[in-house]
């Protein structure tokens, strides 16, 4: 099973998205992860992407498509993937279609969680991350609306985006998540 989990930030991926590789088994790959974990070691790509990240805004297409290129590569074809936050612009989503369609392992499906601005604010600050101050969250789902939100219609001319509402019980959105995997693949 190969998927993307798609929403704004708070909309519920990380916390969807666990409950997704206990049940599936799939590799779980978040950029963000990646990012916060080269901000953490100090290497050069953590030092230039800590400034972008702690304003809220996306680090470049080309190092994005890089780290993902790397991982993607790495996988087990057999266990399948979770894509989480990451492709997040127009050019990210053409290039994972088409490193995919390289290895003949395109996507399944596209899970978009469906919660609006209001809820994402109470939620995200509620969370308290270095990045998740008032201005910073703002900023964060502008970038989401400007440049994240374009992939719906991307996805949904694929035939391959199913939308999710992602607020109330986690355990029966996860249900509903469920039954949308099983049928996708
Ligand atoms: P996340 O944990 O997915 O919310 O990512 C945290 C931050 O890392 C984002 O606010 C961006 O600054 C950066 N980031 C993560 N994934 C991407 C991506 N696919 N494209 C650009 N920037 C990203």
């Amino acid at each position: 099973m190969r998927i993307v989990l798609l929403g704004a930030p708070g909309s519920g991926k990380g916390t969807q998205g666990e409950k997704i590789v206990d049940s599936f088994g799939v590799t779980h790959i978040s950029t963000g992860d990646v990012l916060r974990a080269e901000v953490a070691s100090g290497s050069p790509l953590g030092l230039q992407a800590k400034e972008i990240m702690d304003a809220g805004g996306l680090v470049s297409d080309e190092i994005i498509v890089g780290i993902a290129r790397e991982r993607i590569g790495q996988l087990d074809p057999v266990k399948g993937f979770m894509l989480d936050g990451f492709p997040r612009t127009l050019p990210q989503a053409e290039a994972l279609d088409a490193m995919l369609d390289e290895l003949g392992q395109p996507l399944d499906c596209i899970v978009l969680f469906d919660v609006d601005n209001e809820e994402i604010m109470t939620r995200l600050l509620a969370r308290k991350r270095a990045d998740d101050n008032e201005d910073t969250i703002r900023t964060r789902l502008q970038v989401y609306s400007d440049q994240t939100a374009p992939l719906i219609s991307y996805y949904r001319d694929q035939g391959k985006l199913r939308v999710v509402k992602g607020v109330g019980d986690v355990e029966e959105i996860f249900q509903t998540i469920r039954g949308v995997l099983e049928d996708a693949v």
